[in-house]
């Protein structure tokens, strides 16, 4: 079967999809086409694997300098800023979020492949003292090789360039397999990488369905490492298959992060980052602070305020000036929200605002209105499981021990948040909370220079920072004698 849509990036060269499939593309705020993308099948990144493989066993990216190799992700960095217009409106229309928040992610982005071009010639490896002067030790470090990548909807563009730019500062080879429902700033991503003249093979991009698309990268043998970043079941599945092969893994998963506001924090600004960490981007961040945690002696009048604040939150599509948040990603993902209100309901805890439909395209858009959910005890399965949507839990506490018991009392370990002008309380509580991110009187911002990532079941690795660079790697030590001689254990008989 033969299509003109061609937007697989394979072996150097943009392809359709061999068994000639498409998808169309269309904008969760309202319904409008998109565009139409190629629908691959396991056949395409199949193919895509070999063309990596290749590029990699040539060594026609390991072996360019570091130094030059850090230089094309600067210049990355640049047309990201060029075309920044392009991409965050690409951004904006696949997901629906404002086109405010989309230009926040394309600086963000430019930022990641700038840290990870400056970097990329900054770790070489290290000598090691063997204790013996005749003998020249050292750690290098390698690339791993062949990465699978594997992204979500809520920040496409930024989940895939915390990948790409360290494992192309590295010398890696990749296959990148965005949600398919938010193709577009990774088509856009391939093309600057195509005109910047990245050999044939090192960057491949395939389009499509998780399990017929994504799943090969996480099973064939070919492939050394896979990265992905998503939900806890489709990791825990890749996790497995992955174990099979023996493959390294990274995974970035959710969260059902805490934020802890203690009685004498700064008032008013607790309170706007309490709707900023629950509401921001309609709570689709995998950080969002959907746990409100407050002392009893405030909480009363926290959550009255937060409430009525929530109510005031404005919803619209991506170009909509007046619009605060957006939708949701589908129509699938706002049945789920809806249900994860419904059973939080059920299992005892009081609506205060929200939880159904909202927003001014009401009937086109997948718009969910600002819910909090207070009197949440800690088994509540709307304060266990991510809902993934703007949903706010609350639960309360009135000592410095039970907030912290209440913060860890979950199985994820991403983020949470510490409000409190006592900074002997924000330090020993930042120190106890298990989680891979802690912000002490704010929340969600981030640096490419720091790293990221969960305890517990909120992932495995970290991106970003000096690790999110060797998570590309492989250490090798090498020994070297410099003075070879009869080492004596099997003695010269004759
Ligand atoms: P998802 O797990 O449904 O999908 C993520 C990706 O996996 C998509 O590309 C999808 O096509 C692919 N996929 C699905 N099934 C697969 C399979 N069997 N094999 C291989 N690939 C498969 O997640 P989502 O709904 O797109 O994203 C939301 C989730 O991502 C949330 O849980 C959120 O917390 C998490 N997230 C985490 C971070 C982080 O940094 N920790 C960042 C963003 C999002």
């Amino acid at each position: 079967m033969s299509t003109d849509i061609t937007t697989l990036y394979i072996d150097g060269a943009w392809s359709a999809a061999a068994a000639g499939g498409t998808r169309t593309i269309t904008c969760p705020a309202d319904g409008t086409e998109v565009g139409v993308v190629s629908e691959a099948t396991t056949a395409d990144t199949e193919r895509a694997i070999a063309a990596a493989k290749r590029s990699f066993e040539s060594r026609v990216w390991a072996d360019v300098p570091a130094a030059e190799r850090g230089d094309l992700l600067l210049a990355v960095a640049a047309a990201l800023v060029e075309r920044k217009e392009e991409f965050a409106r690409a951004e904006a229309l696949d997901t629906g979020k404002r086109l405010v928040e989309a230009r926040i992610d394309m600086d963000d982005i430019a930022a990641c492949f700038r840290y990870f071009g400056k970097i990329a010639d900054q770790h070489p490896g290290r000598l090691v003292d063997a204790g013996d002067p005749t003998v020249l030790s050292r750690v290098v470090r390698e690339p791993v090789g062949v990465c699978g990548m594997i992204t979500p909807w809520n920040f496409p563009l930024l989940q895939a360039a915390w990948k790409v730019a360290p494992a192309l500062a590295t010398g890696n080879s990749f296959v990148l397999k965005p949600a398919e429902l938010t193709p577009h700033t990774s088509i856009l991503l391939l093309d600057v990488l195509d005109g910047l003249g990245l050999p044939a093979g090192v960057g491949n991009l395939v389009l499509g369905d998780g399990a017929e698309v994504g799943a090969p990268l996480s099973t064939h043998p070919d492939v050394d490492l896979v990265s992905f970043t998503g939900g806890l079941v489709t990791g825990r599945r890749i996790a497995e298959t992955a174990a099979t092969g023996i493959k390294k893994v990274a995974l970035e998963l959710g969260g059902k992060n805490p934020n802890v506001v203690f009685a004498d924090a700064d008032y008013e600004a607790a309170l706007d980052n309490a709707l900023n960490a629950g509401f921001l981007d309609s709570g689709l961040v995998c950080s969002a602070g959907a746990r409100l945690i407050v002392q009893d002696s405030i909480a009363e009048r926290f959550v009255d305020d937060l409430v009525a604040r929530a109510e005031g939150i404005v919803m619209g599509g991506p170009f909509d000036e007046a619009a605060q948040t957006g939708p949701l990603i589908s129509a699938a993902h706002l049945e789920k929200v809806t249900e994860h209100v419904r059973r939080g309901v059920e299992a005892g805890a009081r609506l205060r605002t929200g939880g159904h439909r909202g927003g001014p395209e009401h009937e086109a858009g997948f718009f969910f209105a600002p819910t909090v959910l207070d009197r949440c005890d800690a088994e509540n399965p709307a304060v266990i499981e991510e809902g993934f949507g703007p949903v706010i839990t609350v639960e309360t506490f009135s000592t410095e021990e039970e907030a912290i018991a209440i913060a860890n009392h979950t199985e994820y370990g991403l983020a949470g948040a510490v409000w409190t002008s006592d900074r002997g309380t924000a330090h020993r509580v930042s120190r106890r909370l298990r989680h891979g991110t802690i912000w002490i009187n704010d929340y969600h911002p981030y640096l490419p220079q720091a790293e990221w990532g969960g305890f517990k079941m909120s992932g495995v690795g970290r991106e970003l920072g000096a690790s999110g660079l060797e998570e590309y790697t492989e250490a090798k030590h090498i020994y070297e004698n410099t003075e070879p001689a009869v080492s004596g254990w099997f003695p010269r008989t004759h």
